[in-house]
């Protein structure tokens, strides 16, 4: 397992160099691009050759396929591509990967929309430019398919897929050449217009690019190019029975729009001596304009207790594993987003992981860790007590003055004294958290416990401890509810203790409590999440996902919080003193009306202790 050590200064430093920023600064050197020119949207060779030098000095693109919604794997995709056109004087492309009619759904087209916009990036060269759709390219991949038939290069083959499954041979076993494929390109051409025009069943043929039956890559021998299958497209409609497949459509998809760099995944690197034939072949046929783009693999983003599977997170959302995709605790971005991440902590985690040319896991904390750090620097205090008991100061009239209400002050941020002060109240009673008291405490325990008698005898006086930000305070004793827990703590303050006034640390105290004034505090509905999975590779090696799911990854509770909490927008975030960062739920807080915040993460690392 590899987990770049969070590390501070990374996030401030110049770009860590890689593989591809070395490919692109390379290509720029050599002006192995320089002379393309761009006619101002997607084209063929003609198309291009008439515009002027393209503006773009590199042009990648991401193209999901608007079959689910993004996770957090096309999250460093996004950053990778999006960043790389940005730092280059590129532009970066964003393209549906439409070709296949019967998974897509515009319901996907708008959430990938809204997850690149939200990330922070534009596309196509101008802001709210629309996306590129692959669908808009299947005239001329059907261009392209003659030409390939005219030229010899393509045949429809009508064998059975049984057939062409057992005739393509495997590792240590050549293929055998399939019966059709010596037929004249006038017969191949008569029948792939047949195919077209709905003359055959689905299945029953195929058009086959003609390359080597023999060849050591089982992905040049003959592949498919062309199938006929009768669906409705989303944006074609009905235009269409037959579709390409999309090792053929891919690389067209680029060449159109004149990519240079095109980045995907490890396991298509034995798809590029295709990618690289085909369009060689429609280059040299003058349909395309040269230099073609070239295809570049990276490892993807594997990272523990997540599962990172479009189909697999579909299976969460159908079974009610979860509440929906943008459940706070999937991993896709719309989750993400719900539970407290910003557009900064992904591009830091994708800027942090970096790209490898190795498979590897990346160790959730890091996310975690990215951030803690990218909050800490913006998200404001506030105090907010999750389990709360009512701690009562029997001695504040005496002290106080009868129905004194006492202000308190405390920095918004302690590193950022330009954004001010927060203003609380405390008056006779406050919430604490339950936890902060014990009757017979444990050792070490610096925070509320009552006066004892020791083994030997002795009278243990209360412990003293400091309300954050307010007096220091003497514990004596609990009142107890039926069954015997203490339901109000009581204590005694010690006057002249006050945070921040003369001698106030005459008194030296080890425990801090957090507190929210019981006049002023409001109840808030605290969404305590953990890790989805137990398993730190939940479906690795095919193990069934389900049966790792964490019983305890939400729990819910009900807390007190101070004014500036409760009238937060929602998607606004706060570190609750000793809690951890919280957001606001961007679905159900409604300010004024219903709190309800969602743990982002903890202050540390706390997994697995
Ligand atoms: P899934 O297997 O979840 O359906 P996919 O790879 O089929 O994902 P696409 O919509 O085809 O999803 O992917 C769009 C882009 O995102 C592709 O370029 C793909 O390489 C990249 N991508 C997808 N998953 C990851 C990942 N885990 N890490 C890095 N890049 C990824
Ligand atoms: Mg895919």
């Amino acid at each position: 397992m590899s987990s770049p050590k969070p590390d501070k200064a990374s996030s401030n430093d110049a770009k860590t160099s890689n593989f591809l920023r070395q490919t692109i600064e390379h290509d720029l050197a050599a002006g192995t691009y320089a002379q393309r020119r761009w006619g101002g949207s997607p084209g063929d060779a003609a198309h291009h050759a008439a515009g002027p030098l393209d503006p773009a000095k590199v042009r990648t693109r991401f193209p999901p396929e608007p079959n689910g919604y993004l996770h957090i794997g096309h999250a460093k995709s996004i950053c990778l591509n999006f960043g790389l056109a940005r730092d280059y004087g590129g532009v970066c492309h964003l393209r549906f990967d439409d070709t296949n009619p019967e998974k897509e759904d515009t319901e996907y087209v708008n959430s990938i929309i809204d997850a690149v916009k939200w990330l922070g990036f534009d596309w196509n060269g101008a802001p709210d430019a629309p996306p590129y759709q692959a669908s808009d390219y299947f005239g001329f991949m059907y261009r392209a398919a003659e030409h390939l038939i005219e030229t010899g290069q393509a045949y429809v083959d009508e064998q059975t897929p049984e057939q062409m499954r057992l005739n393509r041979g495997d590792f240590g076993k050549p293929g055998v050449d399939s019966p059709f494929r010596a037929r004249t390109p006038a017969e191949n051409l008569a029948r792939f217009r047949e195919m077209r025009d709905g003359l055959h069943e689905d299945g029953s043929m195929v058009l086959r690019a003609k390359i080597d039956m023999a060849h050591p890559n089982i992905n040049l021998r003959d592949p498919a190019v062309y199938r006929i299958r009768r669906a409705t497209h989303h944006n074609t409609g009905d235009t269409w029975c037959i579709y390409p497949m999309y090792t053929f459509a891919h690389p067209i998809e680029d060449a159109l729009e004149q990519i240079t760099h095109s980045i995907c995944t490890l396991e298509f690197e034995d798809q590029r001596p295709f990618y690289d034939w085909l369009l060689g072949k429609l280059c040299q046929g003058g349909l395309l304009g040269a230099p073609p783009p070239h295809q570049y693999e990276f490892a993807r983003l594997n990272l523990t207790y997540v599962i990172t599977s479009k189909r697999k997170l579909a299976q969460l959302v159908y079974d009610h594993k979860v509440s929906g995709w943008d459940d706070p605790r999937m991993p896709t971005i719309v989750g993400l987003r719900r539970r407290g991440y910003t557009p900064q902590s992904l591009q830091l985690f994708a800027e942090r992981i970096g790209v490898t040319k190795s498979d590897s896991w990346i160790d959730y904390a890091t996310l975690e860790g990215c951030l803690r750090e990218t909050l800490d620097h913006s998200a404001p205090r506030a105090m907010a007590v999750l389990d709360p008991i009512k701690l009562v100061l029997t001695n504040w009239d005496e002290v106080m003055g009868a129905g004194t209400i006492d202000e308190c002050s405390a920095p918004v941020h302690p590193h950022h004294p330009e954004l001010g002060q927060r203003h609380f109240k405390m008056g006779q009673e406050v919430w604490i958290e339950r936890s902060d008291y014990e009757e017979t405490p444990p050792k070490g325990f610096f925070r509320l416990f009552p006066p004892s008698i020791d083994a030997g005898g002795n009278a243990v006086p209360g412990s003293r401890a400091r309300l954050k930000y307010g007096h220091v305070i003497e514990c004596t004793g609990a009142i107890k509810d039926e069954a015997g827990n203490p339901s109000v703590v009581l204590t005694r303050l010690l006057p002249d203790t006050k945070s921040g006034t003369p001698g106030s640390d005459s008194v030296k105290v080890k425990g801090v409590i957090t507190w929210v004034g019981v006049n002023e505090a409001s109840a808030a509905e605290v969404r305590l999440y953990d890790r989805l999975f137990t398993d730190p590779q939940p479906d690795a090696g095919g193990k069934d996902f389900i049966e790792s799911l964490n019983p305890h990854s939400l729990k819910v509770v009900t807390a007190m919080v101070e004014p500036s909490v409760a009238s937060a927008q929602p998607d606004q975030k706060f570190q609750f003193e000793r809690h951890g960062y919280f957001t606001a739920d961007r679905v159900d807080h409604v300010p004024g009306q219903r709190a309800v915040f969602n743990l982002a993460v903890g202050l540390r690392d706390g997994w697995g202790k």
